[in-house]
Protein backbone atom coordinates (compact mmCIF):
# COMPACT_ATOMS: atom_id res chain seq x y z
CA UNK A 1 0.00 0.00 0.00
CA UNK A 2 1.04 3.14 -1.42
CA UNK A 3 2.19 5.48 2.11
CA UNK A 4 2.26 8.95 0.05
CA UNK A 5 -1.10 9.63 -0.19
CA UNK A 6 -2.58 13.33 0.82
CA UNK A 7 -5.63 13.41 0.89
CA UNK A 8 -6.11 15.58 3.83
CA UNK A 9 -6.54 19.22 4.06
CA UNK A 10 -5.39 21.65 6.61
CA UNK A 11 -4.27 25.46 6.82
CA UNK A 12 -3.97 25.21 2.97
CA UNK A 13 -1.73 22.27 2.96
CA UNK A 14 -2.02 18.41 1.82
CA UNK A 15 -1.00 15.77 3.86
CA UNK A 16 -0.95 12.27 4.64
CA UNK A 17 -2.93 11.27 8.01
CA UNK A 18 -0.93 10.89 11.23
CA UNK A 19 -0.76 7.05 11.39
CA UNK A 20 0.33 6.80 7.28
CA UNK A 21 -2.68 4.95 6.31
CA UNK A 22 -4.58 4.68 3.54
CA UNK A 23 -7.73 3.32 2.40
CA UNK A 24 -8.58 1.70 -0.88
CA UNK A 25 -11.08 3.19 -3.59
CA UNK A 26 -13.49 0.98 -5.65
CA UNK A 27 -15.02 2.13 -8.77
CA UNK A 28 -18.95 0.64 -8.24
CA UNK A 29 -19.50 0.56 -11.82
CA UNK A 30 -16.38 -2.25 -11.75
CA UNK A 31 -15.48 -3.38 -8.65
CA UNK A 32 -12.11 -2.32 -9.21
CA UNK A 33 -9.62 -0.23 -6.91
CA UNK A 34 -9.07 3.43 -8.74
CA UNK A 35 -7.25 4.49 -6.08
CA UNK A 36 -6.35 5.52 -1.99
CA UNK A 37 -7.35 8.07 0.38
CA UNK A 38 -5.87 8.78 3.64
CA UNK A 39 -7.17 7.16 7.04
CA UNK A 40 -7.30 10.08 8.80
CA UNK A 41 -8.00 9.88 12.39
CA UNK A 42 -8.48 11.67 15.85
CA UNK A 43 -5.09 13.28 15.90
CA UNK A 44 -5.81 14.71 12.52
CA UNK A 45 -9.22 15.95 13.37
CA UNK A 46 -7.78 18.02 16.15
CA UNK A 47 -5.35 19.70 13.70
CA UNK A 48 -8.08 20.50 11.48
CA UNK A 49 -10.13 21.84 14.47
CA UNK A 50 -7.43 24.07 15.64
CA UNK A 51 -6.70 25.46 11.99
CA UNK A 52 -10.33 26.52 11.75
CA UNK A 53 -10.48 27.93 15.00
CA UNK A 54 -7.67 30.09 14.24
CA UNK A 55 -9.16 31.42 10.89
CA UNK A 56 -11.69 31.57 12.57
CA UNK A 57 -10.60 34.15 14.70
CA UNK A 58 -8.20 35.69 12.48
CA UNK A 59 -8.99 35.89 8.84
CA UNK A 60 -11.89 34.69 8.13
CA UNK A 61 -13.65 36.54 11.11
CA UNK A 62 -12.10 39.65 9.81
CA UNK A 63 -13.38 39.61 6.54
CA UNK A 64 -16.32 41.49 4.88
CA UNK A 65 -19.60 39.58 4.14
CA UNK A 66 -18.92 41.09 0.80
CA UNK A 67 -15.84 39.19 0.52
CA UNK A 68 -16.74 36.30 1.66
CA UNK A 69 -19.33 36.34 -1.00
CA UNK A 70 -17.31 37.13 -3.64
CA UNK A 71 -14.72 34.45 -3.18
CA UNK A 72 -17.57 32.01 -2.71
CA UNK A 73 -18.96 33.10 -6.24
CA UNK A 74 -15.72 32.65 -7.22
CA UNK A 75 -15.51 28.79 -6.56
CA UNK A 76 -18.68 28.63 -7.89
CA UNK A 77 -17.41 29.96 -11.05
CA UNK A 78 -14.70 27.87 -10.95
CA UNK A 79 -16.60 24.59 -10.31
CA UNK A 80 -18.98 25.63 -13.72
CA UNK A 81 -15.32 25.42 -15.61
CA UNK A 82 -14.13 22.23 -14.47
CA UNK A 83 -17.76 20.71 -14.32
CA UNK A 84 -16.89 18.02 -16.89
CA UNK A 85 -13.72 17.14 -15.26
CA UNK A 86 -15.85 17.14 -12.18
CA UNK A 87 -18.81 15.11 -13.65
CA UNK A 88 -16.25 12.22 -14.71
CA UNK A 89 -15.03 11.85 -11.26
CA UNK A 90 -18.18 11.58 -9.66
CA UNK A 91 -19.52 9.08 -11.65
CA UNK A 92 -16.59 7.33 -11.80
CA UNK A 93 -16.62 6.80 -7.86
CA UNK A 94 -20.02 6.67 -7.03
CA UNK A 95 -21.17 4.83 -10.27
CA UNK A 96 -23.90 7.55 -10.73
CA UNK A 97 -24.86 7.81 -14.28
CA UNK A 98 -23.12 10.79 -16.23
CA UNK A 99 -26.10 12.64 -16.85
CA UNK A 100 -26.98 12.51 -13.02
CA UNK A 101 -23.35 13.26 -11.97
CA UNK A 102 -23.72 15.99 -14.75
CA UNK A 103 -26.40 17.97 -12.48
CA UNK A 104 -25.14 17.16 -9.54
CA UNK A 105 -21.90 19.45 -10.45
CA UNK A 106 -23.87 22.36 -12.11
CA UNK A 107 -25.92 21.96 -8.49
CA UNK A 108 -22.52 21.99 -6.43
CA UNK A 109 -21.73 25.08 -8.95
CA UNK A 110 -25.17 26.96 -7.94
CA UNK A 111 -24.66 26.33 -3.93
CA UNK A 112 -21.66 28.30 -4.14
CA UNK A 113 -23.70 30.75 -6.85
CA UNK A 114 -26.56 31.04 -4.44
CA UNK A 115 -24.80 31.77 -0.94
CA UNK A 116 -21.97 33.54 -2.94
CA UNK A 117 -24.56 35.83 -3.01
CA UNK A 118 -26.44 35.54 0.40
CA UNK A 119 -23.22 36.46 2.20
CA UNK A 120 -24.07 40.09 2.62
CA UNK A 121 -27.77 39.40 2.61
CA UNK A 122 -28.02 38.70 5.97
CA UNK A 123 -29.49 41.50 7.97
CA UNK A 124 -30.55 41.92 11.50
CA UNK A 125 -33.61 43.52 13.19
CA UNK A 126 -34.44 45.88 15.82
CA UNK A 127 -37.55 45.50 18.33
CA UNK A 128 -39.35 48.38 20.16
CA UNK A 129 -38.35 48.26 23.74
CA UNK A 130 -38.62 51.03 26.56
CA UNK A 131 -38.58 54.32 25.79
CA UNK A 132 -34.99 55.46 25.54
CA UNK A 133 -33.65 52.00 24.71
CA UNK A 134 -32.32 50.88 21.17
CA UNK A 135 -32.59 46.77 20.46
CA UNK A 136 -30.47 45.49 17.88
CA UNK A 137 -30.64 41.85 16.61
CA UNK A 138 -27.79 40.78 14.46
CA UNK A 139 -26.77 37.44 13.55
CA UNK A 140 -23.31 35.91 14.08
CA UNK A 141 -21.79 32.53 12.78
CA UNK A 142 -21.44 30.05 14.99
CA UNK A 143 -18.13 29.70 14.90
CA UNK A 144 -16.23 26.21 13.83
CA UNK A 145 -18.74 24.57 11.57
CA UNK A 146 -18.29 20.08 11.48
CA UNK A 147 -19.75 18.49 8.99
CA UNK A 148 -20.09 14.75 8.10
CA UNK A 149 -21.97 13.55 4.88
CA UNK A 150 -22.45 10.35 3.25
CA UNK A 151 -21.82 8.94 0.06
CA UNK A 152 -24.74 9.56 -2.21
CA UNK A 153 -24.47 13.04 -3.49
CA UNK A 154 -20.80 13.66 -2.18
CA UNK A 155 -20.05 16.95 -4.58
CA UNK A 156 -23.59 18.77 -3.88
CA UNK A 157 -23.39 18.06 0.11
CA UNK A 158 -19.99 19.97 -0.63
CA UNK A 159 -21.56 22.78 -1.96
CA UNK A 160 -25.29 22.83 0.56
CA UNK A 161 -23.42 22.58 3.29
CA UNK A 162 -20.02 24.22 2.95
CA UNK A 163 -21.23 27.31 1.30
CA UNK A 164 -23.91 27.62 3.33
CA UNK A 165 -21.51 27.31 6.24
CA UNK A 166 -19.07 29.70 4.86
CA UNK A 167 -21.81 31.85 3.78
CA UNK A 168 -22.54 32.46 7.27
CA UNK A 169 -18.91 33.55 8.50
CA UNK A 170 -18.38 29.70 10.16
CA UNK A 171 -14.90 28.11 9.50
CA UNK A 172 -15.26 24.54 8.70
CA UNK A 173 -13.82 20.75 9.24
CA UNK A 174 -15.32 18.49 6.84
CA UNK A 175 -14.91 14.56 6.97
CA UNK A 176 -16.54 12.80 3.58
CA UNK A 177 -17.82 9.42 3.13
CA UNK A 178 -14.79 7.11 2.87
CA UNK A 179 -16.58 5.33 0.48
CA UNK A 180 -17.22 8.75 -1.86
CA UNK A 181 -14.64 11.34 -1.72
CA UNK A 182 -12.64 11.82 -5.02
CA UNK A 183 -15.06 14.93 -6.39
CA UNK A 184 -14.59 16.73 -2.89
CA UNK A 185 -10.66 16.33 -2.92
CA UNK A 186 -10.93 18.06 -6.41
CA UNK A 187 -13.09 20.65 -4.73
CA UNK A 188 -10.77 21.19 -2.00
CA UNK A 189 -8.30 22.18 -4.95
CA UNK A 190 -10.38 24.75 -6.39
CA UNK A 191 -11.42 26.41 -3.21
CA UNK A 192 -7.64 26.56 -2.53
CA UNK A 193 -7.12 28.05 -6.21
CA UNK A 194 -9.60 30.53 -6.16
CA UNK A 195 -8.52 31.83 -2.72
CA UNK A 196 -10.04 30.74 0.05
CA UNK A 197 -7.95 31.64 3.02
CA UNK A 198 -5.98 29.26 5.18
CA UNK A 199 -7.67 27.14 8.06
CA UNK A 200 -11.86 28.07 6.61
CA UNK A 201 -11.90 24.55 4.85
CA UNK A 202 -10.11 21.64 6.23
CA UNK A 203 -11.20 18.18 4.81
CA UNK A 204 -9.96 14.88 6.44
CA UNK A 205 -10.79 11.32 4.59
CA UNK A 206 -10.97 8.97 7.02
CA UNK A 207 -13.74 6.37 8.48
CA UNK A 208 -16.65 7.23 10.32
CA UNK A 209 -15.75 5.43 13.17
CA UNK A 210 -12.56 7.07 13.64
CA UNK A 211 -12.36 10.59 11.87
CA UNK A 212 -15.98 10.69 12.41
CA UNK A 213 -16.49 10.06 16.12
CA UNK A 214 -13.26 12.50 17.07
CA UNK A 215 -15.02 15.17 15.13
CA UNK A 216 -18.80 14.51 16.52
CA UNK A 217 -16.83 14.63 19.84
CA UNK A 218 -14.37 17.36 19.46
CA UNK A 219 -14.78 19.83 22.18
CA UNK A 220 -13.80 23.06 20.46
CA UNK A 221 -16.25 22.90 17.58
CA UNK A 222 -19.71 24.96 17.95
CA UNK A 223 -22.01 23.14 15.80
CA UNK A 224 -22.13 19.90 13.96
CA UNK A 225 -23.79 19.58 10.23
CA UNK A 226 -24.47 15.39 9.94
CA UNK A 227 -26.52 14.00 6.75
CA UNK A 228 -26.64 10.32 6.84
CA UNK A 229 -28.41 7.69 8.53
CA UNK A 230 -30.95 7.74 11.31
CA UNK A 231 -28.46 5.39 13.01
CA UNK A 232 -25.29 7.01 12.87
CA UNK A 233 -27.19 10.56 13.50
CA UNK A 234 -28.31 9.24 17.15
CA UNK A 235 -24.70 8.41 17.82
CA UNK A 236 -23.78 12.33 16.27
CA UNK A 237 -26.51 13.83 18.65
CA UNK A 238 -25.49 12.11 21.67
CA UNK A 239 -21.92 13.30 20.95
CA UNK A 240 -22.94 16.54 20.52
CA UNK A 241 -25.19 16.77 23.46
CA UNK A 242 -22.02 15.90 25.30
CA UNK A 243 -20.61 19.07 24.50
CA UNK A 244 -23.51 20.92 24.28
CA UNK A 245 -23.14 21.23 20.65
CA UNK A 246 -26.07 21.85 18.53
CA UNK A 247 -26.84 20.01 15.40
CA UNK A 248 -28.64 20.20 11.94
CA UNK A 249 -29.47 16.22 10.92
CA UNK A 250 -30.63 15.54 7.97
CA UNK A 251 -31.30 11.69 7.83
CA UNK A 252 -32.89 9.03 5.90
CA UNK A 253 -36.47 9.43 4.44
CA UNK A 254 -39.57 6.78 3.37
CA UNK A 255 -41.82 9.36 1.47
CA UNK A 256 -44.96 8.89 -0.09
CA UNK A 257 -46.09 9.70 -3.60
CA UNK A 258 -50.19 9.96 -3.16
CA UNK A 259 -52.26 9.31 -6.19
CA UNK A 260 -55.57 10.16 -6.34
CA UNK A 261 -58.60 8.79 -8.42
CA UNK A 262 -58.73 12.43 -10.04
CA UNK A 263 -54.77 12.69 -11.03
CA UNK A 264 -53.15 13.43 -14.14
CA UNK A 265 -51.48 10.29 -14.58
CA UNK A 266 -49.48 10.76 -17.24
CA UNK A 267 -48.08 13.52 -15.77
CA UNK A 268 -47.63 11.60 -12.37
CA UNK A 269 -46.09 8.00 -13.94
CA UNK A 270 -42.51 9.09 -15.49
CA UNK A 271 -42.13 11.30 -12.21
CA UNK A 272 -43.30 8.53 -10.04
CA UNK A 273 -40.74 6.45 -11.65
CA UNK A 274 -37.93 9.10 -11.73
CA UNK A 275 -38.44 9.45 -8.09
CA UNK A 276 -37.26 6.11 -7.24
CA UNK A 277 -34.52 5.27 -9.73
CA UNK A 278 -32.65 8.29 -9.39
CA UNK A 279 -29.44 7.72 -8.10
CA UNK A 280 -30.50 4.07 -8.38
CA UNK A 281 -32.61 4.72 -5.15
CA UNK A 282 -29.84 6.09 -3.05
CA UNK A 283 -31.40 9.62 -2.03
CA UNK A 284 -32.76 9.87 0.78
CA UNK A 285 -35.81 11.81 -0.64
CA UNK A 286 -36.61 9.22 -2.65
CA UNK A 287 -40.40 8.25 -3.24
CA UNK A 288 -40.08 4.94 -2.41
CA UNK A 289 -43.58 4.53 -1.61
CA UNK A 290 -46.57 5.00 -3.77
CA UNK A 291 -50.16 5.11 -2.47
CA UNK A 292 -52.88 4.53 -4.86
CA UNK A 293 -56.46 5.24 -4.25
CA UNK A 294 -57.96 1.89 -4.68
CA UNK A 295 -60.36 2.86 -7.93
CA UNK A 296 -57.43 3.57 -9.58
CA UNK A 297 -55.21 0.75 -8.28
CA UNK A 298 -55.01 -2.02 -11.16
CA UNK A 299 -55.28 0.74 -14.51
CA UNK A 300 -52.11 2.84 -12.52
CA UNK A 301 -49.48 0.03 -11.34
CA UNK A 302 -50.22 -1.91 -14.23
CA UNK A 303 -49.04 1.64 -16.44
CA UNK A 304 -46.09 2.17 -13.75
CA UNK A 305 -45.20 -1.93 -14.16
CA UNK A 306 -44.68 -1.36 -17.64
CA UNK A 307 -42.71 1.76 -17.58
CA UNK A 308 -40.50 -0.09 -14.78
CA UNK A 309 -39.81 -2.76 -16.89
CA UNK A 310 -38.00 0.26 -19.62
CA UNK A 311 -35.69 1.28 -16.97
CA UNK A 312 -32.20 0.64 -18.19
CA UNK A 313 -29.19 -0.41 -15.84
CA UNK A 314 -25.85 -0.01 -16.68
CA UNK A 315 -22.13 1.42 -16.27
CA UNK A 316 -21.82 5.67 -15.24
CA UNK A 317 -20.23 5.93 -18.74
CA UNK A 318 -23.01 3.71 -20.26
CA UNK A 319 -25.07 6.65 -18.98
CA UNK A 320 -28.64 4.76 -18.69
CA UNK A 321 -31.44 5.13 -16.27
CA UNK A 322 -29.49 4.01 -13.76
CA UNK A 323 -26.01 3.18 -12.38
CA UNK A 324 -24.77 0.15 -9.88
CA UNK A 325 -25.54 0.59 -6.23
CA UNK A 326 -22.45 2.18 -4.02
CA UNK A 327 -20.61 -1.03 -3.02
CA UNK A 328 -21.05 -4.87 -2.42
CA UNK A 329 -22.71 -4.89 1.21
CA UNK A 330 -25.54 -2.36 -0.03
CA UNK A 331 -26.23 -4.09 -2.94
CA UNK A 332 -26.43 -7.05 -0.57
CA UNK A 333 -28.43 -5.01 1.65
CA UNK A 334 -30.97 -4.24 -1.07
CA UNK A 335 -30.96 -8.05 -2.34
CA UNK A 336 -31.69 -8.81 1.40
CA UNK A 337 -35.20 -6.62 1.40
CA UNK A 338 -36.03 -8.39 -1.70
CA UNK A 339 -35.39 -11.66 -0.88
CA UNK A 340 -37.30 -11.34 2.32
CA UNK A 341 -40.27 -9.71 0.24
CA UNK A 342 -40.38 -12.92 -2.17
CA UNK A 343 -40.25 -15.03 0.92
CA UNK A 344 -43.31 -13.30 2.20
CA UNK A 345 -45.25 -13.37 -1.07
CA UNK A 346 -44.97 -10.14 -2.28
CA UNK A 347 -45.59 -10.05 -5.66
CA UNK A 348 -42.68 -8.17 -7.97
CA UNK A 349 -44.63 -6.30 -10.80
CA UNK A 350 -42.55 -4.33 -12.63
CA UNK A 351 -38.47 -4.64 -13.24
CA UNK A 352 -35.61 -2.99 -14.84
CA UNK A 353 -33.30 -4.69 -16.82
CA UNK A 354 -28.88 -4.82 -16.84
CA UNK A 355 -27.63 -3.88 -20.25
CA UNK A 356 -23.96 -5.13 -21.47
CA UNK A 357 -21.99 -3.01 -19.34
CA UNK A 358 -23.56 -3.80 -16.18
CA UNK A 359 -20.36 -6.52 -15.82
CA UNK A 360 -20.27 -8.59 -13.02
CA UNK A 361 -17.82 -7.24 -10.52
CA UNK A 362 -20.00 -4.47 -10.33
CA UNK A 363 -22.40 -3.73 -7.73
CA UNK A 364 -26.09 -3.51 -9.77
CA UNK A 365 -29.60 -4.27 -8.59
CA UNK A 366 -32.63 -4.42 -11.28
CA UNK A 367 -35.37 -1.47 -10.36
CA UNK A 368 -38.49 -3.32 -8.71
CA UNK A 369 -41.88 -2.27 -7.85
CA UNK A 370 -43.70 -4.73 -5.80
CA UNK A 371 -47.49 -4.40 -4.67
CA UNK A 372 -50.02 -4.43 -3.11
CA UNK A 373 -47.76 -4.37 0.04
CA UNK A 374 -49.01 -4.12 3.65
CA UNK A 375 -48.26 -0.79 5.15
CA UNK A 376 -46.56 -2.67 8.37
CA UNK A 377 -44.46 -4.99 6.05
CA UNK A 378 -40.71 -3.46 6.52
CA UNK A 379 -40.86 -2.61 2.67
CA UNK A 380 -43.05 0.13 3.34
CA UNK A 381 -41.53 1.25 7.03
CA UNK A 382 -37.76 0.68 6.58
CA UNK A 383 -35.65 2.57 4.23
CA UNK A 384 -34.19 0.27 1.51
CA UNK A 385 -31.61 3.42 0.04
CA UNK A 386 -32.55 1.28 -3.20
CA UNK A 387 -34.45 1.06 -6.28
CA UNK A 388 -37.46 -0.41 -4.80
CA UNK A 389 -40.95 0.85 -5.06
CA UNK A 390 -44.27 0.01 -2.98
CA UNK A 391 -47.28 -0.20 -4.13
CA UNK A 392 -50.14 0.57 -1.30
CA UNK A 393 -53.34 1.05 -2.35
CA UNK A 394 -55.67 3.16 -0.07
CA UNK A 395 -59.50 3.59 0.14
CA UNK A 396 -59.99 7.88 0.77
CA UNK A 397 -58.20 10.64 2.30
CA UNK A 398 -57.68 10.25 5.99
CA UNK A 399 -56.56 6.92 4.89
CA UNK A 400 -53.47 8.12 2.35
CA UNK A 401 -52.88 10.62 5.02
CA UNK A 402 -52.56 7.89 8.25
CA UNK A 403 -50.86 5.72 6.02
CA UNK A 404 -48.67 8.89 4.27
CA UNK A 405 -47.90 9.89 8.32
CA UNK A 406 -47.53 6.18 9.46
CA UNK A 407 -43.63 5.62 9.36
CA UNK A 408 -40.82 6.18 11.87
CA UNK A 409 -39.83 9.11 9.08
CA UNK A 410 -40.81 12.42 7.79
CA UNK A 411 -38.92 14.05 4.96
CA UNK A 412 -40.79 14.67 1.82
CA UNK A 413 -44.24 13.39 0.29
CA UNK A 414 -46.04 14.20 -3.36
CA UNK A 415 -49.78 14.56 -3.74
CA UNK A 416 -51.23 13.82 -7.21
CA UNK A 417 -55.31 15.22 -7.16
CA UNK A 418 -56.81 17.91 -9.03
CA UNK A 419 -58.46 18.84 -6.18
CA UNK A 420 -57.03 22.45 -4.69
CA UNK A 421 -58.51 22.06 -1.58
CA UNK A 422 -57.57 18.51 -0.68
CA UNK A 423 -54.03 19.75 -2.10
CA UNK A 424 -53.79 22.33 0.74
CA UNK A 425 -55.63 20.08 3.51
CA UNK A 426 -53.13 17.12 2.66
CA UNK A 427 -50.55 19.54 2.49
CA UNK A 428 -50.70 21.06 5.98
CA UNK A 429 -51.11 18.11 7.65
CA UNK A 430 -48.50 16.00 6.41
CA UNK A 431 -45.70 15.61 8.78
CA UNK A 432 -43.04 16.45 6.26
CA UNK A 433 -40.07 19.31 5.22
CA UNK A 434 -41.11 19.42 1.57
CA UNK A 435 -44.34 18.83 0.09
CA UNK A 436 -44.80 18.94 -3.67
CA UNK A 437 -48.02 18.81 -5.49
CA UNK A 438 -48.28 17.35 -8.72
CA UNK A 439 -44.74 17.02 -8.83
CA UNK A 440 -41.80 15.81 -6.99
CA UNK A 441 -38.06 17.00 -6.80
CA UNK A 442 -36.22 14.49 -4.94
CA UNK A 443 -33.57 16.52 -3.17
CA UNK A 444 -33.88 18.97 -5.41
CA UNK A 445 -34.27 23.57 -4.90
CA UNK A 446 -31.13 24.66 -3.90
CA UNK A 447 -32.86 27.39 -2.96
CA UNK A 448 -36.07 25.40 -0.89
CA UNK A 449 -35.87 24.84 2.32
CA UNK A 450 -35.02 21.07 3.31
CA UNK A 451 -35.41 18.87 6.31
CA UNK A 452 -37.34 16.31 8.30
CA UNK A 453 -39.73 15.29 11.17
CA UNK A 454 -39.18 12.31 13.28
CA UNK A 455 -36.18 10.07 12.41
CA UNK A 456 -35.19 12.10 9.03
CA UNK A 457 -34.09 14.55 11.40
CA UNK A 458 -33.95 17.95 12.56
CA UNK A 459 -32.95 21.24 11.29
CA UNK A 460 -32.88 23.00 7.97
CA UNK A 461 -30.47 23.40 5.24
CA UNK A 462 -30.72 24.77 1.83
CA UNK A 463 -32.53 28.25 1.25
CA UNK A 464 -31.65 31.20 3.52
CA UNK A 465 -33.09 28.70 6.30
CA UNK A 466 -29.62 27.16 6.19
CA UNK A 467 -28.24 30.51 6.88
CA UNK A 468 -30.57 30.78 9.76
CA UNK A 469 -28.69 27.61 11.16
CA UNK A 470 -25.21 28.50 10.88
CA UNK A 471 -25.90 31.11 12.61
CA UNK A 472 -26.82 32.28 15.68
CA UNK A 473 -28.57 35.61 16.95
CA UNK A 474 -27.34 37.86 19.66
CA UNK A 475 -29.26 40.86 21.10
CA UNK A 476 -27.70 44.33 22.17
CA UNK A 477 -29.67 46.57 24.27
CA UNK A 478 -28.71 50.12 23.77
CA UNK A 479 -29.77 52.43 26.87
CA UNK A 480 -29.16 56.09 24.87
CA UNK A 481 -31.02 58.63 27.56
P1 LIG B 1 -23.96 6.75 7.29
O1 LIG B 1 -23.46 5.38 7.35
O2 LIG B 1 -24.76 7.30 8.41
O3 LIG B 1 -22.68 7.67 7.05
C1 LIG B 1 -22.76 9.07 6.92
C2 LIG B 1 -21.45 9.68 7.36
O4 LIG B 1 -21.25 9.43 8.75
C3 LIG B 1 -20.24 9.10 6.64
O5 LIG B 1 -19.29 10.13 6.43
C4 LIG B 1 -19.73 8.10 7.66
O6 LIG B 1 -18.36 7.80 7.48
C5 LIG B 1 -19.99 8.84 8.95
N1 LIG B 1 -20.02 7.99 10.14
C6 LIG B 1 -20.26 6.65 10.22
N2 LIG B 1 -20.17 6.24 11.52
C7 LIG B 1 -19.87 7.33 12.26
C8 LIG B 1 -19.67 7.55 13.65
N3 LIG B 1 -19.73 6.55 14.55
N4 LIG B 1 -19.39 8.81 14.06
C9 LIG B 1 -19.32 9.82 13.18
N5 LIG B 1 -19.49 9.67 11.86
C10 LIG B 1 -19.77 8.44 11.39
O7 LIG B 1 -24.85 7.01 6.00
P2 LIG B 1 -24.54 6.57 4.51
O8 LIG B 1 -24.74 5.11 4.38
O9 LIG B 1 -23.23 7.15 4.09
O10 LIG B 1 -25.67 7.38 3.74
C11 LIG B 1 -26.97 6.89 3.60
C12 LIG B 1 -27.92 7.55 4.58
O11 LIG B 1 -27.85 8.97 4.48
C13 LIG B 1 -29.35 7.20 4.28
O12 LIG B 1 -30.05 6.92 5.47
C14 LIG B 1 -29.90 8.47 3.64
O13 LIG B 1 -31.28 8.63 3.72
C15 LIG B 1 -29.15 9.52 4.38
N6 LIG B 1 -29.13 10.79 3.63
C16 LIG B 1 -29.90 11.83 4.07
C17 LIG B 1 -29.94 13.02 3.36
C18 LIG B 1 -30.77 14.19 3.82
O14 LIG B 1 -30.48 15.30 3.41
N7 LIG B 1 -31.77 14.01 4.65
C19 LIG B 1 -29.18 13.15 2.21
C20 LIG B 1 -28.41 12.07 1.78
C21 LIG B 1 -28.40 10.88 2.51
P3 LIG B 1 -17.86 6.53 6.61
O15 LIG B 1 -18.93 6.19 5.65
O16 LIG B 1 -16.64 7.02 5.97
O17 LIG B 1 -17.59 5.43 7.59
MG1 LIG C 1 -16.03 4.87 -4.75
Amino acid sequence: MSKSVKTIFINNKWSESSNHDTINVVAPSTGASIGEISRGDKADIDLAVAAARQAFEGVWGNTAAADRGRLLSRLGLKIAEHAEELAQLEALDTGKAMKLARNDIAATARYFEYYGGAADKLHGDTIPFLNDYQVLIIREPRGVAGHIIPWNYPAQMFGRTIAAALAAGNTTVLKPAEEACLSIIRLTELAHEVGIPAGVLNVVTGNGDEAGAALSSHKDIDFLSFTGSPEVGTLIQKAAADNHVPCVLELGGKSPQIVFDDADIEKALPVIVGAIIQNTGQTCSAGSRVLIQRTIYEEFVTALAKRMNGVRVGSHDADLDCGPVISAVQRDRVNGFLDRAKADGIAVIGQGKLDPSAVSGGFYIKPTLLGPVDEEHELAQDEVFGPVLVAIPFDDEDDALRIANGTEFGLIAGIWTENGGRQMRLAKKLRVGQVYINGYGAGGGIELPFGGFKRSGHGREKGFEALKEYTVSKTIVINHK
